[in-house]
This record gives structure tokens, C-alpha cells and sequence, in this order.
């Protein structure tokens, strides 16, 4: 029974009920809850419920989409979209999955989240309305937080605790527009990082992206991968809009990572026209910035190959015409990955990012 069940009693997933908890014990337990039991077999569709009292809902909550397919005791696997709820490529792949993925077609446990930061998702913005909170800046997460952050302390203590591999499907958003990229971060020395390098290769996107290890940044596939989930993203596109070229990469790939991970068949997979290039981005260098408010003029393409030094665009001044522009100069060799969309710019506002090839023997 795939209809929504709003009229069953919900639980908590720790409940209050079956023992008594001390207030600290309490404490930690999410205000979250869900009428879905992850346990059962079958195909099940409701929503989270974040409890959210306000002027005109005294008792209401929040509802936040949520499909749990299960089918016997393989692989569990946590597909989330909406984190940036105006990044749209991935949800509307998953809400596609949604529809037709049944419990006979897999092989484990697959974790549906189409509008992981529902206000924002709901609101077509990058961040909360509610409280402005970046979903993707707030892992872990805290159980007594902001809105934005009891759902990552959900998504993180109740979904990415129950699997074995994630994978949180970005695009550029409103402000940015990317080449179809798989995304990674992390330690190369890892054992895991060949594994979920091996996972975004299987997702076939035209480039797949490396970055080093930084200090945490809240980031969900980070905190995912630091409780030995395995996990990755995409940049699919972006531009605050859906093209059928990145949904076919987007929904091409998520059928490719399941059959990979053995959730689908094999015959599910799908090779890309070409294989993925792997590409890096070391440092600072391979971003280019605004150095002041204006309007921003390119002089270069998304996939343009660049050199260190070269004219990336001019910040002009409207408002003061006759006032030359300043000038944006590329400081790394690379090919343009990543443009921004909007033409005003303010100081600091990222107007390009470029990637260089990377080298697979690096990782040993
Ligand atoms: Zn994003």
C-alpha cells in the first residue's frame, strides 16, 4: 500500500513510552518522527513530522516526504535531493523514483528523501525561510536546534545511521551553473575513498570531482562518510532550472549506483556515451571571485580551457559608466567547471570555478 497513511499513531524513534529516560537521555533523542517502519518489507510513503508551533498552527508540524523500499536483508542506501531546495535536477529524478521503483525491483533497503530541506525546497531558496539555515553547512545537526538543524540531526542520527551507503544529489542552484559533475571529498589514502570513488564512476556524469580534505564544513556526504556511510554528491547543472540533458546524466546515474551496489539488477546499468573524467580542484586558486560590487561581464564559457593570468571578465559600474571596469584574471591552469548565473555581483561572490585533470595513480 503505497497511499499515505496521515491517520496511523506515528512513533518516536526512540520511544518515550517503552523505558524511562533520563533528561539527558532525552536530550539527544530527535523531535522527529515517522509513521514509517524502516524495518518493514514493502513499499511504504508518508512523511517526517517536525513539530513546528506557530501563529496560525498551535500543534502542526512540518511534512517532509519521505519512501522507504525494502525488500530482504541487502544493502541499505539513502538517496536525498532538496538539501539546496533550489537545486531541482535531483528532485525531480527521485520524485520519478518515487512513482515507479517497487519493493520486487530491489535487492535491500533504498532510503528516499526528495526535499531533504523541505521549507527551503518548498520555498524554491537555497536556505530556510524559517531560519535561514544552509542545510548542507549543518551536519550533524542538533536535536533541540534551529528547524535546518534538527533535520540534519535526523537525517543524520535516524537515516545515514541505517545506511550502508548515501548518495545527495546537488546542482548548481540559483547563482551557479556546473558542468554534470559526481562530487567527492575526503582522505585518497582511505580504503573507502577507492570505494566511493568507484560509486561516482559508476554514476557515469560526464566529470567526477575530487577535493582535498578541508576542516569539517558541515557538509552532509562528510558527516555521512565520518560514520562509515558511503557516500558522495553531484553537481548536476543548476541555473535555478531543469534541463533534459542533466536529468537524463541525473536519473541515469541513480539506477547506475544501485545496479552497482547490487540494489538493482545488473541489467539496470546503463554505461555512459563516455567514461567520467576525473578532475581536481587543489586549492583557492582553481576559484575566481568578484573584487567588488557590479556587473559582472564573462568573457569565457562553461568547459573553456583557461590559463593562469588569462581574462576571466570585467566588473563594470552602471551607475558610473565612464569608470573602466575592473578586471577578473584566472590564477590556475584548468577548464571552466562551474560559472556564475545572476549579473550583479557583490565582492566575494564566486563568478567562476575551474578543474584540472586528475591523476588516479595519486590515490595509493
Ligand atoms: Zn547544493
Amino acid at each position: 500500500d503505497t497511499s499515505v497513511r496521515a491517520s496511523l499513531p506515528w512513533r518516536w524513534p526512540r520511544s518515550v513510552m517503552e523505558a524511562p529516560m533520563s533528561l539527558e537521555e532525552r536530550r539527544v533523542v530527535t523531535r522527529l518522527s515517522t509513521p514509517i517502519d524502516f524495518d518493514d518489507d514493502g513499499k511504504q510513503c508518508d512523511f517526517i513530522r517536525l513539530p513546528h508551533s506557530v501563529h496560525r498552527s498551535a500543534y502542526g508540524y512540518l511534512p517532509i516526504p519521505l519512501v522507504c523500499i525494502k525488500n530482504g536483508d541487502g544493502p541499505t542506501v539513502l538517496l536525498m535531493s532538496g538539501n539546496h531546495g533550489d537545486e531541482y535536477e535531483g528532485q525531480v529524478t527521485l520524485s520519478k523514483l518515487c512513482q515507479t521503483l517497487e519493493p520486487a525491483d530491489i535487492n535491500g533497503r533504498v532510503i528516499i528523501l526528495p526535499m531533504a530541506n523541505y521549507p527551503a525546497a518548498l520555498a524554491g531558496l537555497r536556505t530556510s525561510p524559517i531560519d535561514g539555515g544552509n542545510l548542507n553547512r549543518s551536519f550533524p545537526g542538533q536535536p533541540d536546534g534551529t528547524v535546518t538543524q534538527q533535520i540534519a540531526y535526523y537525517i543524520q542520527s535516524e537515516l545515514m545511521e541505517r545506511a550502508d551507503y548515501m548518495l545527495d544529489l546537488h546542482s548548481g542552484g540559483s547563482s551557479l551553473d556546473y558542468v554534470p559533475s559526481a562530487i567527492l571529498g575526503g582522505d585518497l589514502a582511505t580504503e573507502t575513498f577507492a570505494r566511493r570513488l568507484a560509486m561516482a564512476e559508476a554514476f557515469g556524469a560526464p566529470f567526477t570531482f575530487i577535493f582535498p580534505a578541508g576542516p569539517p564544513s558541515g557538509v552532509a556526504s562528510e558527516s555521512a562518510v565520518e560514520r562509515s556511510t558511503l557516500a558522495f554528491g553531484t553537481e548536476m547543472a543548476g541555473s535555478g532550472t531543469v534541463t533534459p540533458a542533466a536529468l537524463r546524466i541525473c536519473e541515469r546515474g541513480v539506477r547506475n549506483v544501485l545496479a552497482h551496489l547490487g540494489v538493482l539488477d545488473q541489467s539496470a546499468y546503463e554505461a555512459p556515451e563516455t567514461p567520467t573524467r576525473l578532475v581536481r580542484a587543489s586549492d583557492m586558486k582553481f576559484f575566481s571571485y568578484a573584487p567588488e560590487v557590479g556587473l559582472f561581464e564573462p568573457v569565457v564559457e562553461l568547459g573553456d580551457i583557461v590559463q593562469a593570468g588569462q581574462l576571466a571578465g570585467r566588473v563594470h559600474t552602471p551607475e558610473t559608466p565612464w569608470r573602466a571596469p575592473s578586471e577578473v584574471r584566472f590564477e590556475a591552469d584548468g577548464f571552466v567547471v562551474c560559472k556564475r548565473i545572476p549579473g550583479r555581483v557583490e565582492r566575494g561572490d564566486c563568478v567562476f570555478h575551474l578543474g584540472a585533470d586528475f591523476d588516479p595513480d595519486a590515490i595509493q
